[in-house]
Order: C-alpha cells, then sequence, then structure tokens
C-alpha cells in the first residue's frame, strides 16, 4: 500500500510521524513509501535518509495526500488536508476526539481514523503506547525547562566561598511524565518530593529516592487501568493545604495531573503562588488541559511581580524532537505492520481490541462516544 507522510503544519509542531528506521521497516514489509520534501527536517531527518531507507520523496504536502492509502501523521489531519484525502484512506495519529471538530468530516469524507491516544493501557499494547512515550520525554525535558529559568543551582556545592544549597523540586502526579520528572531531578542533584492521589505511586516515587507526600485522609485515588479518578471535598482540602505548604518551600514545581476525559485539576492557587519564593519555577504540563497551577496561561511563560515563573510551554515533549519522533514513529509502526498483509492491504479487524479502542471514523460514520469506542 502507498503510506503518506507530510511535514506537520500544525503550530509547535516539530515532530514527524515517520523515521528512516521505521520507513526501513515498511519498505521490508512490502511497502510503498510516499514522503513530502522536508518533512523530517525540524527532527533532525535529512531527505537523503528517508531515500536511502527505500521511500519516494515527493515536492509537495499535496502530492502525498491524493495519492497516499495510509497516512501516518503526529497531529490529524486539517482541513485543507483532509480536502485532499481520497476516500478509503485510513489516517493513524493524536486525535484529540473529544475536543476535534473534524470527526463528522473525516466521516464524511470516507477516511478511517485511528486515535493513537487511545490505545489501551495493556500489556500487548504497551509498544504503541504513544502517551507513555512522549510523557516521558515531555517530564524529561520540563526540568530541563525549569532549570533554564532558575537562577540558581540545582545541585549542592560546597566552595570555598561557603555552601550553596540544593533546589527543592515537588512534582505533582507521579505517572509516566512525573516520575520521568522525579529521576530528571534527581540526576541533577535536586532534593526532590512527589505527591499523587493514588497510593500505588508512593512505591514507585520512593524507588527513585524521592519523598513522598502523603496526605493523612483514608481514600486513594486509584481507578481502572491504572489512572485515577476524582477525590471527595474532605480529601481535596487536606490535600490544597499539604500542596502549599510543600509549594512555599519548593524552588521549581513540574506539575503533571490529568484526569482522563475532565479538566485537568486546580492543584497550586493563585494564593499559593503569591506566597512562594522569589525565583521559584514551575512547569505546568497540564496547561493544554486547563492547567494544575493557578496564573499558567497556555502556551506562553509568564513572569509575577515576585519573580514566579510560570511555563505552559505547549508540546514540551516536541522541544527533544528527534527522539520524540522516533519514539512515536515506532509506536506507529508497531501498531500498523501487524494489520498490513501484502495481498489484501490494511486489515482493521473491528473485533480486535486495539481496533475497537482507537478507530474513531470509519464506514462513513463517527465511532467515538459510542459503546463499540469506548
Ligand atoms: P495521567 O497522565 O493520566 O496522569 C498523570 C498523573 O497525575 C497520574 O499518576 C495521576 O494519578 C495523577 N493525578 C491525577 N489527579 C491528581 C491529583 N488531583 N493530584 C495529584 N496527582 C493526580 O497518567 P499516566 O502518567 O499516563 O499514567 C497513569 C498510570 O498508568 C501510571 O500508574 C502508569 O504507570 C500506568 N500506565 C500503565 C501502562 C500499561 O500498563 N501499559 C502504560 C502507561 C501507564
Amino acid at each position: 500500500m502507498r503510506i503518506g507522510i507530510i511535514k506537520e503544519t500544525a503550530l509547535s509542531e516539530p515532530r514527524v510521524a515517520a523515521t528512516p528506521e521505521t520507513v526501513k521497516k515498511l519498505v521490508a514489509a512490502g511497502q510503498q513509501l510516499i514522503i513530502e520534501r522536508g518533512a523530517g527536517r525540524a527532527s533532525s531527518i535529512l531527505d537523503d535518509d528517508y531515500a536511502q531507507a527505500g521511500a519516494e520523496l515527493l515536492d509537495d504536502s499535496s502530492s502525498v495526500l491524493r495519492q497516499a492509502q495510509i497516512l501516518l501523521k503526529v497531529q490529524a489531519p486539517s482541513a485543507d488536508e483532509l480536502a485532499q484525502l481520497n476516500p478509503g484512506c485510513a489516517v493513524l495519529s493524536i486525535v484529540h476526539p473529544h475536543k476535534n471538530p473534524l470527526l463528522p468530516d473525516y466521516a464524511r469524507a470516507g477516511l478511517s481514523v485511528l486515535a493513537m491516544e487511545l490505545m489501551p493501557r495493556i500489556t500487548r499494547a504497551q509498544s504503541m503506547d504513544v502517551l507513555s512515550s512522549q510523557a516521558n520525554i515531555a517530564g524529561y525535558r520540563a526540568v530541563l525547562l525549569a532549570s533554564q529559568y532558575y537562577g540558581r543551582f540545582i545541585p549542592m556545592l560546597m566552595t570555598a566561598a561557603g555552601t550553596v544549597k540544593a533546589a527543592r523540586v515537588l512534582v505533582l502526579g507521579a505517572g509516566v511524565a512525573g516520575l520521568q520528572a522525579i529521576a530528571t531531578a534527581k540526576r541533577l542533584g535536586a532534593v526532590v518530593e512527589a505527591f499523587d492521589v493514588r497510593r500505588a505511586a508512593k512505591e514507585q516515587v520512593e524507588s527513585l529516592g524521592a519523598r513522598f507526600v502523603e496526605v493523612p485522609v483514608e481514600e486513594s485515588g486509584d481507578a481502572a487501568g491504572g489512572y485515577a479518578r476524582e477525590m471527595s471535598d474532605e480529601y481535596k482540602a487536606r490535600q490544597a493545604e499539604l500542596i502549599h505548604e510543600r509549594a512555599c518551600q519548593a524552588d521549581m514545581v513540574i506539575s503533571t495531573a490529568l484526569i482522563p476525559g475532565r479538566p485537568a485539576p486546580v492543584l497550586i492557587k493563585a494564593a499559593t503562588v503569591a506566597a512562594m519564593k522569589s525565583g521559584a519555577v514551575l512547569v505546568d504540563l497540564a496547561a493544554e488541559s486547563g492547567g494544575n497551577i493557578e496564573g499558567t496561561v497556555d502556551g506562553e511563560v509568564v513572569t509575577t511581580e515576585r519573580g514566579v515563573t510560570l511555563i505552559g510551554t505547549r508540546n514540551i515533549a516536541g522541544l527533544v524532537a528527534a527522539d520524540a519522533s522516533a519514539l512515536y514513529a515506532r509506536n506507529l509502526l508497531n501498531f500498523l505492520l501487524p494489520m498490513l498483509d501484502k495481498e489484501h492491504g490494511l486489515q482493521l479487524n473491528p473485533d480486535d481490541e486495539l481496533v475497537k479502542a482507537t478507530l474513531v471514523v470509519a464506514d462513513g460514520q463517527v465511532r467515538f462516544g459510542q459503546p463499540a469506542a469506548q
């Protein structure tokens, strides 16, 4: 089949959906790869590298879109891209189906759309889990981003001119991103503490050498699939006091708390930001989902009058574009390859639980939100 890759056109999106490594494997599996020239440039991939891997380079995105039978993307097709695709084309990308207004248009255009972020978190699908591969990178890069804005040393230093204290880092939400943020901050020499509503997170936080901040209320936020659930009002009130206290001691805060399908919980109120140390830096990885920190502006970096910096930069994984693309492209390959049949093309088996969970548009219908797509 003809598999197309184009340069991403969404704002702040340097990633690309295929690398020479994944192209090579798809070509070896008998597929034809067509790639827009320059598609990998922002991820440090040259056209020549794609060509050597066996892809055919085309001059513009339109030539790719008009011929593609399968389109691999990072972000779902825009209205302009959609208008150029042929009916029957299958698209694999991040889709944001709960807020993507184009889903009915994809259905009318006769596309099959698979939303990679809906991949079930089961053992079989671990190598296809784009949320994990990208959150891992975001957690790492968030700490480096905070360090760029932080005007002090991170590790403790003992010098002839006196001792410099280690930075105190508070990580809110110890899932995939949070655990990587903890590990990165520890490597830089910070004193790290972390908080999560899931009791299961305590052991993981402690195994990385960080302190787990515990809310003294007998309630756990563990929900199905390792995700968090919404907590009681009493828990939230005690949690708010504790986070306020810990944040006032912190030099850096990395917040990563998300609840699937709901706005992100607000964990740091404006009053806490106002009481934090001058020079403190906060990175809100949940900024795009409403934010964990009051005062963070989605997509921007703001500094308060007291000198506290709030970072709401989008697509932090994209700041490590080459590796983010490499992992994302492998996630796509691992999902796509077993569904490709040399004779019959792409086989989307509606009984397969991975297809059931991710196929949000098919047969002219929007399936997202329907029982079969849950
Ligand atoms: P996520 O991005 O949905 O949320 C990030 C973290 O925020 C989670 O740990 C969550 O518990 C936490 N959180 C939510 N509300 C909070 C609040 N009010 N206060 C503090 N923390 C809050 O989660 P994630 O990082 O994608 O992963 C969640 C879990 O799923 C982890 O246990 C992870 O190990 C597990 N997981 C399993 C698989 C698999 O089995 N294949 C794959 C990936 C992740």
